[in-house]
């Protein structure tokens, strides 16, 4: 393409309002330009970028087993009222209505439409498993929408839904997905790590995110560079050492209930919401206080919808003690149903737990990842209970622990059956019984990917394109296109490199060699074609944005050379 016919506007100075290296390269090489707060628009080379990490989604969707549709944006509130969503996602969801003021909502995600879909088309075990993705423009009504693409309001996902007749069947492609996902990161160039994740706003369980090792992350990563480990620090893997032999336990009769905390006394300790503390108890253990407390994470018109209640414990150094001195999560119960006459029902199962003497969870795939002991511990076997911390030997007993900022760019999401039994999708089994659907989904961040590679790629004059990425591989500039002999040549580079599959960009633009080096510095195409002053002896300068290496290479090479 020539460059005069492009849409490339460069700028000098760094914009104010961009405080990290992608936004503010994205905005200055011309890539992408800011509509609305989070909304952008995508200019010509960030859209070829798009459809280079497009088509390796495709690529790796598609060896998954994975067909590609395109569903609405447009979504009745109907079906969000069906799976409950329409109460508790909170103001994210961007809500519209039409002429007939009926309602919508602009899709933050499928699982609704796809459910519906799916629930209508597929009836017997024979169709199932099936997995389908669309890539398409999602609405989030984000809090703080910031840096660049990395958060915003409307951006580009891809979002895949698997529909399976067994839990074995939703392990075999959750781990085809998980692979696909590993090949997708790895094939952008980017340094990445699939951690343990929280799963607690979708009601499933398995669950990894795929996070980006970069400063600006705003996520936080525990790993462990010796082994396989590696989780979100949502997950608070918790460090116990505990009492291993016999005579060091404490008997359960020296634990003495001493009586409870007020509510308000314990929400002002755990720095959380009122509604949320339940219930609280205080025990004497060793001169020690423990207060336990059933929290519920439970919020309904902002943030997530966790759909579990557990118990959480903090010492103290006196029944008096206002202060928190230590706090963590030593038992999780649930995920239970949502709903209120309920809590009451966990609130007393998780006290009568912890009393008896039962602080991890116990039940099978309940308990937290990365604790020892995982589960079926008491109380008295404590000496020491923290979160995990950087030099920590990590849970899996290789290596230690490291701390990272991590952007989530995927996610993979065991759903279980929370959208198929909400919303009655289900299937007649090989006995001919109708039961839900197991689902899976998949998400991809589109757009957040592109901006961190441009986070993971540059350097003081501008973004570095891995040669798969980049939105052209050749940069072809004439120094002085006035110059017959150099615009002849420049002309010829130009045709041979089409010729040859190689995509170029030629900038034939009446600019001052400075403007033009400096703008193809800030685009970063991988390879620069200087054609100059031994352009009659058909001789032109090579140059590797990545390496700054130059050469001079003759017309009659330069295929061979550059590719
Ligand atoms: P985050 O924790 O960053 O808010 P999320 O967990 O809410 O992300 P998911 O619902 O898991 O996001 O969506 C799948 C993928 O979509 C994410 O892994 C991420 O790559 C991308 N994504 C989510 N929100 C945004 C956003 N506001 N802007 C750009 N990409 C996003
Ligand atoms: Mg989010
Ligand atoms: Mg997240
Ligand atoms: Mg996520």
């Amino acid at each position: 393409m020539k460059q005069s016919m492009m849409l490339i506007p460069t700028l000098r100075e760094t914009p104010s309002d961009a405080d990290i290296k992608s936004h503010q390269l994205l905005l200055r090489a011309g890539f992408i330009r800011q509509n609305a707060s989070g909304v952008y628009s995508y200019l010509p080379l960030a859209k070829k970028v798009l459809q280079k990490i497009e088509t390796i989604v495709r690529e790796e969707m598609e060896r998954a087993g994975a067909v590609e549709l395109l569903m609405p944006a447009l979504q009745q509130a109907e079906l969000w009222q069906e799976s409950g969503r329409w109460y508790t996602y909170g103001s994210e969801l961007m809500r519209l209505n039409d002429r007939h003021d009926r309602k919508f909502a602009l899709g933050a995600t499928h699982e609704e439409v796809i459910t519906s879909l799916v629930r209508d088309e597929v009836k017997s075990y024979k169709r199932l498993p099936l997995s389908l993705y669309q890539i398409q423009n999602k609405f989030r009504d984000e809090k703080r929408p910031r840096f660049g693409l990395l958060r915003g309001r409307e951006f580009i996902m891809k979002d895949a839904y698997s529909f399976h007749a067994s839990q074995e069947s939703l392990d075999e492609v959750y781990e085809k997905m998980f692979q696909a996902y590993s090949n997708i990161f790895s094939r952008c160039g980017l340094n990445f790590r699939a951690v343990i994740a929280d799963s607690g706003a979708m009601g499933g369980k398995d669950t990894h995110e795929f996070m980006v090792l970069s400063d600006v992350g705003e996520d936080t990563i525990a790993y462990s560079d010796e082994s396989n480990y590696a989780a979100n620090i949502e997950m608070a893997p918790v460090v116990a050492t505990y009492h291993k032999s016999e005579e060091d336990l404490v008997s359960l009769e020296k634990v003495e209930t001493v009586g409870k905390k007020s509510i308000q006394e314990v929400s002002e300790y755990l720095n959380v919401d009122e509604t949320k503390c339940l219930k609280s108890l205080l025990f004497k253990v060793d001169e020690k206080y423990v207060l336990v407390v059933v929290r519920g994470d439970h919020e309904v018109n902002d943030v997530k919808l966790k759909n579990y209640y557990d118990a959480g414990s903090v010492e103290l150094a006196s029944p008096e003690e206002t202060k928190l001195v230590l706090g963590c999560s030593i038992g999780s119960i649930g995920p239970v149903a949502t709903k209120s006459e309920e809590v009451e029902v966990i609130a007393d199962q998780a006290v009568s737990s912890i009393i008896n003497g039962v602080c991890g969870a116990n039940e099978e795939d309940f308990h937290f990842t990365g604790v020892n002991p995982g589960r079926d511990f008491s109380v008295e076997q404590f000496l020491d209970l923290r979160f995990i911390q950087e030099g920590d030997p990590s849970p899996d007993g290789i290596g230690k622990i490291v701390f990272a900022k991590g952007i989530e760019v995927g996610h993979v999401f065991k759903l279980g059956t929370r959208y198929s039994e909400a919303m009655n999708a289900t299937f007649l089994d090989e006995n001919g019984r109708s039961q839900p659907m197991i689902m899976g989904c998949y998400g991809i961040g589109v757009s957040r990917t592109l901006a961190a590679v441009a986070e993971q790629f540059n350097d003081e004059n501008g973004l570095i394109w891995p040669t798969n990425l980049s939105p052209y591989e050749a940069h072809v500039i004439p120094i002085n296109a006035k110059k017959e002999d150099q615009r002849l040549l420049a002309d010829r580079i130009y045709s041979l490199l089409q010729e040859n599959n190689i995509s170029v960009l030629y900038d034939d633009r009446d600019e001052r060699p400075g403007v033009k080096f400096a703008d193809s510095d800030l685009m970063g195409l991988p390879v620069r074609i200087t054609v100059g002053k031994k352009a009659s002896e058909d001789i032109v300068e090579i140059k590797i944005r990545k390496t700054g290496e130059t050469l001079e290479v003759n017309f009659e090479k330069l295929v061979e050379t550059i590719s």
